[in-house]
């Protein structure tokens, strides 16, 4: 009978990842991750659980796996999949919960989070998927890298001497008392494919019915950094991968647990806030800024050198004094040797959902290209000031209320064209109300340390205030 290979209805239809991608990850042809996540794919939707599923990808090779499965998908730092994991399992305790995770990872930045997870029991199902190399970073040695292997920081080969016996994960795990499921599996050839759909389903049925921890390390090839074509590298794994790391279930003890119940009262964000001391209640409500609306998002534009980055920094700093919640997100990259720099910052009466600002009620445009990039994002009620000394043609598509300052020149008559974001800081705390004069000199009095730019930015946020009253 002839089998069908079908997509996983858990994988997305398309991979956003890249337009010439969108059928393709982007693993190197011959990788193992994408065997491995279409097994796991095709597991969490005959199970029916793909609704319930929340991955955790980390940082290597499988840190693009949001792009691929259909579920809910958290990105941890490096190593730290299975802190992660334990906080997501712990909080939704009917969720099935997956670490994704490689060897430099797990086994090496991460090992003490992966380790007391795994003592713990926690309900979570682990991949670790071993090609005893760092993968994205380049083939550097790994924990698990094996002796006399030769990577890009072991040229001649791995040494017990210099660099102790490669680390096996599984053993490990399998020698702590909590794990229900510890196996090592390989997706190098059909036979072992398939012992590795077997385990893997074991693994997730566990997760099913909250059996505690379950361990899957995956031999994986490397073609890449093995510097070996597909069909050698998995040959490898059989002839030389597999005697330091031997295939098997080390431990399966699921037929003998009870489902591992932990209850989750949820906790209100405020009431942890004032356990922390966080917020001085009284103050909040006497201090809180009279806002155009309950939350303002800003985005600060220019030139790198012009001062958008601290300008944001600055707005956050100001709303913080008044105990507002505040998040501040610079824009670095390229953008910052010429072209559009950036800063986006949220400003609210309420917990903040995210720090990105994709469509601003308030934009500041301090050039020509700010301008014509972000101007058409902000809506009819929201508030455009752009910097009239440095943009004489207005885009046809703006529909917010859009002033013109001539920033540039009022700080230049200042004493200094840098101090054009703070001619800005003065316009806009006086045309929204939002902070007062005294308050903004007693800000910069306190921000600047040397007594000549204090007196320049005096002049420019009052040059700012008096531009305000003007128009
Ligand atoms: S570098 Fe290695 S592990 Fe990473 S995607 Fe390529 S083959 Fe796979």
């Amino acid at each position: 009978m002839t089998k069908v290979f079908e997509k996983s209805s858990a994988f997305f239809d398309t991979f956003e990842r890249k337009p010439s991608m969108q059928k393709t990850t982007h693993y190197c042809p011959g990788c193992g991750h994408g065997t491995l996540n279409k097994i796991i794919a095709d597991q969490v939707a005959e199970l029916g659980i793909q609704d319930r599923t929340i991955y955790v990808g980390p940082v290597g090779c499988g840190v693009f796996i949001y792009y691929y499965f259909e579920g809910a998908c958290a990105s941890a730092a490096h190593g730290r999949a299975s802190a992660v994991a334990t906080g997501i399992s712990r909080a939704n305790p009917d969720a099935i919960t997956v670490s994704y995770q490689g060897d430099g990872d797990l086994a090496a930045i991460g090992t003490s989070n992966a380790i007391h997870a795994a003592n713990r029991g926690e309900n979570m199902i682990v991949f670790f998927v071993n090609n005893n190399i760092y993968g994205m970073t380049g083939g550097q040695m790994a924990p698990t890298t094996l002796i006399d292997q030769t990577s890009a920081t072991s040229p001649t080969g791995r040494t017990v001497k210099n660099d102790g016996f490669p680390l096996q994960m599984a053993e490990i795990i399998a020698g702590l008392e909590a794990p229900t499921l510890v196996a090592r599996v390989g997706v190098n050839n059909p036979k072992n494919i398939r012992q590795a759909i077997k385990v893997i389903k074991r693994g997730f049925e566990i997760q099913r019915d909250k059996k505690g921890y379950a361990f899957i390390e995956v031999l994986s090839q490397c073609p890449t950094n093995w510097k070996k074509n597909p069909v050698e590298s998995c040959k490898w794994i059989d002839e030389v991968v597999s005697k330091q790391y031997p295939f098997g279930v080390f431990k399966d003890i699921a037929d003998e647990r009870e489902a591992v119940e932990r209850s989750c009262e949820r906790v209100e964000f405020a009431a942890v806030s004032e356990q922390l001391g966080l917020v001085d209640t009284e103050k909040e409500s006497s201090q809180q800024i009279e806002m155009l609306q309950d939350e303002l998002r800003f985005k600060f534009a220019g030139f790198g050198g012009q001062g958008v980055l601290s300008l944001g920094m600055m707005m956050a700093k100001l709303a913080m004094q008044r105990n507002m919640q505040v998040t501040w997100l610079p824009s670095y990259g390229p953008e910052m040797r010429g072209g559009v720099a950036n800063s986006s910052v949220v400003v609210s009466k309420n917990t903040i959902g995210s720090p990105i600002v994709d469509n601003p009620n308030v934009l500041v445009a301090l050039n020509r290209p700010s301008l014509v990039k972000f101007g058409a994002l902000v809506p009819e009620d929201g508030l455009i000031i752009y910097n009239s000394s440095l943009i004489d043609q207005i885009p046809a598509d703006l529909k917010g209320q859009a002033y013109a300052l001539p920033a540039t020149d009022l700080a230049t008559e200042a004493g200094s064209a840098k101090a054009a974001n703070v001619v800005v800081l003065g316009f806009f705390a006086k045309k929204t109300g939002m902070f007062s004069l005294d308050e903004l000199e007693g800000f910069l009095r306190e921000t600047f340390k040397k007594q000549a730019l204090i007196d320049i930015n005096l002049k420019a946020v009052k040059a700012g205030w008096q531009a305000a009253k003007e128009v």
